[in-house]
This record gives C-alpha cells, sequence and structure tokens, in this order.
C-alpha cells in the first residue's frame, strides 16, 4: 500500500496530536494517524514503531493487513491467506452451503483439509494498495459547470476516468472515495481477491449467543468469529503482512487500536440534516424493517427451507432495525440533535466574525434549505432505497430492467453502478439471490412495500404504484419467471426489447416504475452537486473553529481508532466492567434460542475454570457499522480481539461522539483459541495460525 500525494485538510501537519487527549473521537484516516507525534502514541501504549504500521519507503506495513469484505472489516492472520471476521459477516456463506439436513447455520463448520473449504459465490475481499488525493482534480472537474446537476455528472465522470486508468494495473480495484461531502476525494486502489472459502465458522448459538436481545447490548457473552481463506490464481494468497494471534490477552486500561472500514457517520452534518436522518432513515427503518420482519418469521414458520432461505435478510433486517432503535433512543436520551444546533450556532457566530469564512455562512443556510426540501420527499426517498433489502422479484426485476438499457450505452456513459466492471459481480448476485428466496415471505415483503407506496400522495406519489392491489401481487409472483434462477440468468443477457416482450408482470412493474426511479436518481445527484458545493465550505470552518484535529466521517475507507480497554457508567449507579468470561455466558444459559449454550461447550465449561475464559471486551474505541469484524491489535501489533459491535449507550455515536459512553464490543482471540484448542480440537487450524 502507498500514499501518495496526501494533503490534510484544515490540519497542521506537525505535532498533530496536539490537543489530543487520551485516545478520543476519531476514526483517522492512515495518514492523519502517520501524522500523529510518535511520542504521543508511544504514550499511548503503541510498542512498535509507527513504521511497522507503516513503512513509507517500502509503502507497506500492518494497515495493508487489514482488509474490506465490502460490508465488514477483517485482518490476514497468516501468510497462507487466512483472515478472521466476524461470524455475522460470514453468515452469508455459511447460509448459502446450508440446507435442510446439512445445516451448517445450527451446526458450524470446521474444514478439515483446504479441499472441504467452501467458496461464496458473491464473496470478495479488498486488500489496501495505494491511496492518492485526487481532490484538486475532482474539484477542477465540477469548477464553472451551469448548475449542480451538471457539476455532478462532471465529477462522476472524472471519477470515472480515474478509476479507469487506476484499473489498468491487472488485479486491482479503484474508486474514488468521497470524504464530507466533497472537502476530500481520494483514489483508493485495492487488490480485489475474489476467491474466499470459508475454513470456519462456529454453531450460530455461539457466534450470535444472545441474538438480537443481545445486540448492541453489554455484557456480551458472543463469540463472533469466523474465518476464510482468500485465493488468487487457485493459490492461498500470501499476504506479506499479518495479525499474529497474541500469546497474551488484554486487562482494563491496556492499550488498543481497532483497524478497519467504517461504513457511514453523520457527525459532519447540520442539526437539520441530522433531524432528517432522525426521523425518516432511522424512524422509517424501526416502521418498515420491523413489519419485515414480523411478515419473514411468520411467513417462514415450521418451514426448515423457508427459515434458512430468509435467514440472512432476516439477520440483516434484525440488525438495522435494533440499530435504528438504538439510534432513535440515543438522540433523544443525548439531546444530540439539540446540541448539534448550538454547535452550529457558535461556528456561525464565530464565523460571522471571520473575513476568512464569510463563504460558510451562505453554504450553512442553503444546506439548511436543502434539507427543509428534502422532508417533502423524504418517506418516497426510503421506499426507493428500501427496494434493495426488499423482496427479492423487485429488487432483481429494477436491476434486470436498469441492466439492459445500461447496456445499450458506452461503457463511460453508464450508471457506475452497470458499468461492465460489474457485471460479473451483478450476474453472481442475480445467482445467488436464488438461494435467499422463498416465496411466501417474498410476497408479503413486497405486498407490504406496495401497500405503503400506495399511500403516498401529493409530491411523493408514485405513479407505477397507484390502484395495485395484494390481489395483484399474488398474480404477479403466480406468473412471473424472474424468481426462476435459469429464466432469471437468460434476463440477464436480453434487450430492453427483449425483456418488454416477455410480459412477464413483475419486469412490467419494474418498467413503469424506472422513468420515477431515475428521476430520483437525477434528484439526488443534483443535490449531491450541491451539497459537494457547500459543505466544504461550512466544514473548513468548522474544523477552523475547532482548532484541533478533526477526523472526517466514515466513508467506508480504512481508519483506525486509538483506545484503551475500559468499562463504563451506562447509568446513574451501575457501574459495567470491561471484561467478561465463559461463567456468565453459563449463567446465561436458559436453553432456548438465543441462550441456548450448545451442549459440548457446557460439558467443555465443566472441565475448566470458566471465569479464567475471557469471551468479549469492551474499549472505547470510535467504531460504528462496517468497522464488524476489525482487528483490534495490542501495542505489539498482535491480534488480541475482533470487534463486533457498539453498546446500546452508543449507537447513535453515528451523530455525536460521547466519550463516558463510546464504548466498543469485542470478542476476546482467547476464547477463540479456548474453543477451537480445548474443545474441538481443530488442530490443523491452530497449527496453520501458529498457536499452541
Ligand atoms: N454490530 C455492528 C454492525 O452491525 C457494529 C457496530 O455497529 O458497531 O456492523
Amino acid at each position: 500500500m502507498r500514499m501518495a500525494g496526501w494533503v490534510l485538510v484544515g490540519l497542521c501537519a506537525a505535532g498533530l496530536a496536539a490537543g489530543l487527549a487520551r485516545g478520543e473521537e476519531g476514526k483517522w484516516t492512515p495518514q492523519q494517524l502517520l501524522q500523529f507525534d510518535p511520542a504521543w502514541l508511544k504514550q499511548q501504549g503503541l510498542e512498535v514503531p509507527v513504521s511497522r504500521l507503516w513503512n513509507p519507503a517500502r509503502g507497506t506495513g500492518l494497515l495493508a493487513a487489514t482488509v474490506s469484505t465490502g460490508g465488514c472489516s477483517g485482518g490476514f492472520v497468516t501468510a497462507t491467506g487466512l483472515f478472521l471476521t466476524n461470524h455475522h459477516c460470514l453468515f452469508g456463506i455459511v447460509q448459502e452451503h446450508s440446507r435442510p439436513g446439512r445445516d451448517l447455520i445450527t451446526d458450524g463448520f470446521v474444514a478439515q483439509t483446504r479441499e472441504q473449504e467452501l467458496p461464496g459465490k458473491t464473496m470478495r475481499i479488498t486488500v489496501p494498495h495505494r491511496f492518492t488525493d485526487v481532490t484538486t482534480a475532482v474539484q477542477a472537474a465540477a469548477a464553472g459547470r451551469a448548475s449542480d446537476l451538471e457539476a455532478s455528472k462532471a465529477v462522476e465522470a472524472k471519477q470515472k476516468a480515474l478509476v479507469a486508468e487506476c484499473e489498468k494495473a491487472p488485479g486491482m480495484r479503484c474508486n474514488v472515495a468521497v470524504f464530507d461531502g466533497g472537502l476530500q476525494y481520494v483514489l483508493v486502489e485495492s487488490l480485489e481477491l475474489t476467491d474466499i472459502r470459508l475454513v470456519y465458522a462456529p454453531p450460530r448459538a455461539i457466534g450470535e449467543f444472545g441474538g438480537e436481545p443481545d445486540n448492541f447490548r453489554w455484557p456480551r457473552h458472543t463469540g463472533d468469529f469466523a474465518m476464510a481463506r482468500a485465493y488468487k490464481d487457485g493459490k492461498p494468497y500470501q499476504p506479506e503482512f499479518y495479525f499474529p494471534i497474541a500469546g497474551t490477552g488484554v486487562k482494563a486500561g491496556d492499550f488498543v487500536m481497532v483497524m478497519g472500514y467504517p461504513g457511514r457517520t453523520m457527525r459532519s452534518m447540520t442539526s437539520a440534516e441530522m433531524a432528517n436522518e432522525r426521523d425518516y432513515r432511522f424512524g422509517l427503518r424501526g416502521e418498515v424493517y420491523g413489519e419485515w420482519i414480523r411478515l419473514l418469521e411468520e411467513t417462514t414458520k415450521g418451514n426448515a427451507q423457508g427459515t434458512i432461505a430468509v435467514a440472512a435478510t432476516l439477520k440483516t433486517l434484525n440488525n438495522n432495525h435494533t440499530n435504528a432503535q438504538g439510534q432513535l433512543a440515543g438522540l433523544a436520551r443525548g439531546h444530540i440533535i439539540e446540541k448539534q444546533k448550538a454547535a452550529d450556532d457558535a461556528v456561525v457566530a464565530w464565523a460571522a466574525k471571520q473575513a476568512a469564512s464569510a463563504k460558510a455562512l451562505g453554504a450553512k443556510q442553503e444546506l439548511d434549505r436543502l434539507a427543509a426540501e428534502r422532508r417533502a420527499v423524504a418517506t418516497r426517498d426510503f421506499l426507493f432505497q428500501a427496494i434493495r433489502p426488499g423482496a427479492v422479484a423487485l429488487r432483481v426485476a429494477t436491476s434486470l430492467v436498469r441492466l439492459a438499457a445500461e447496456r445499450a450505452k458506452a461503457d463511460a456513459e453508464r450508471d457506475p453502478e452497470y458499468m461492465e466492471r460489474q457485471w460479473k459481480a451483478l450476474r453472481n448476485t442475480m445467482e445467488r439471490e436464488q438461494q435467499s428466496f422463498f416465496r411466501p415471505a417474498d410476497e408479503a415483503m413486497l405486498a407490504h412495500w406496495l401497500a405503503r407506496a400506495g399511500k403516498l400522495g401529493g409530491g411523493e406519489r408514485i405513479a407505477a404504484v397507484a390502484g395495485k392491489s395484494r390481489a395483484d401481487v399474488a398474480a404477479w409472483y403466480e406468473a412471473t419467471k424472474v424468481t426462476e434462477l435459469a429464466e432469471r440468468l437468460k434476463m440477464f443477457d436480453e434487450t430492453t426489447e427483449q425483456l418488454r416482450a416477455r410480459k412477464d408482470p413483475m419486469l412490467e412493474l419494474a418498467f413503469a416504475l424506472e422513468p420515477e426511479l431515475r428521476q430520483w436518481q437525477k434528484d439526488t445527484q443534483t443535490y449531491d452537486g450541491a451539497v459537494a458545493r457547500l459543505r466544504p465550505e461550512w466544514r473548513r470552518a468548522v474544523i477552523a473553529h475547532a482548532g484541533k484535529p478533526v477526523a472526517p466521517d466514515a466513508n467506508s475507507t480504512l481508519r483506525v481508532s486509538i483506545a484503551h480497554v475500559k468499562g463504563y457508567v451506562p447509568r446513574d449507579g451501575v457501574v459495567y466492567t470491561p471484561q467478561t468470561t465463559l461463567a456468565g455466558m453459563i449463567e446465561k444459559h436458559t436453553g432456548e434460542d438465543p441462550f441456548e449454550v450448545p451442549g459440548f461447550i457446557l460439558e467443555a465449561a465443566k472441565k475448566t475454570s470458566a471465569e479464567k475464559v475471557p469471551l468479549d471486551f469492551l474499549s472505547d474505541a470510535d467504531t460504528t457499522g462496517g468497522n464488524s469484524g476489525s482487528p483490534v491489535i495490542n501495542g505489539r501489533g498482535e491480534l488480541v480481539g475482533l470487534n463486533f459491535d457498539r453498546v446500546w449507550e452508543n449507537v447513535a455515536n453515528d451523530f455525536g461522539y460521547n466519550p463516558d459512553v463510546a464504548r466498543n464490543v469485542s470478542v476476546d482471540m482467547r476464547f477463540f483459541v479456548w474453543l477451537l484448542r480445548d474443545v474441538q480440537h481443530a488442530d490443523n487450524i491452530l497449527g496453520e495460525l501458529g498457536v499452541r
């Protein structure tokens, strides 16, 4: 991994740690990390030289061992391509290979040999290779355009050109990451590995112990880990850097570092924008996803095949639903939006006195005006977005219709998601969908979406769904072929005319929706163009006002958080200690899902001092969704844990950081070693990991 031409916006490069206390808020970019004062890092607890994390002369280091699964994070743990991440991150492969009679979800999986490893059809990981600041080039492309839509299109064209140039290198996957709405643009070049095979997964009762009741909660007793191997050209991929599993564990007060790919946070938003997120993104998720969860459970109850088919979808919906509840509760309890309003006002008052910040005031006003405009169509926008996590039939139908239209264009003119570089992955997804399709569940979800969408009026009206009924939905499922794998794969290669000629009712619904989806996409682009023009002005003032290093919002790029193992006070009169043990897991055992400890663990626990087997631990790392599976390393660069969650009081940290409750939850590698060595006797795996 190389870092070329980095500029730190709004930060002075020298003595970057000045003004920072212990740990503290910040999902730091690798570049920010490298500019921290080495003495400060040492004082935090980093024992290896920073050059071990990243050696500028060689252009690589431990940071390059942190991989993205495109939604989760992971870390290489051997030179033979093995990487560890969370059980919930590899759950898709586990589900893909499960069926009634061979239920890997319930039983878990251990590959005894390389031949037994299980490939994931849509699974891919990226290994970071090079970061290049391209802000000047991208902003120059947007400058002087007649409208925000034109500017946005110019940015997209520039991004496509940069990516095309970058991907000339074989095996490389590139993207232009946008930081804080356009404050900075970075070309990220990664090695893409598409042959990923499952090596180990614990039974769900361990990997997901505590289920939804314990999700985003402490005290926690979940063994949320799983392992896969990356292959390149049919052979195990050999990373130069990996995280050896630590021989010793962690204790309260110890230094840890969390490296990963946090997905999306909202801290750079104004209070008006935050209120939109609260009311529409999270408010509606709570409502709509809550109903979908109920429908999926109801329609698959007592049906083994249906239960397996919807397992991964249900898990994601449940997680997003619980997360939404946590965001709403945290925003209210922490008065986060009210505090943001006060912070915005303070910057406005300050900027009014700074000649250099004059533009920031106008930008803030315009961002607020745009936020008000967006509220008027926010429910419709949510429902359009919800096509993705919703019913398989509508998702694939809209995707097929879009693909056919885009294929007819020149590649550089295509919607970025449908460019040729995406086709292979799209096709794999089309194939993979079948394993998650269960008609009664799908039909119920689509009917619910349609009823909700049909109710919209005024400027939010969706013409394509007007007047459609539950009976229509049933008839569509009866007649459609998009839910049949072989037909769907044929459709994948068809033109718009061919698709239309099929007169397939699900495709017809997608065709009817398409103009409205296109208009929505255009409106979004226009908005993004405006934000790219306005946000940088506003953020520069915010950062100047802060007078200390400010990490950009999460955007699925590599970040590092500096932390310590630490408990917290969740509410008046209660102190949470930072570590749990196997004894606590046994104590929670009720015999009923999700608190059912498998019999073999109960037996093994009897033969050991369960209170001496550490299970999960807390630290004050600044993390979010996407950090799942992040390697948690000690001061020597050894793996002590895998991040998998945050605590309830900290879910709304996506909007605002509160050091009192900023705690992430990691599974302790000592539990992993105990389980594989003393209980499952997975000697082949441990031998390869160098664990005795
Ligand atoms: N468990 C989380 C996730 O869903 C991680 C987090 O939100 O902190 O990705």
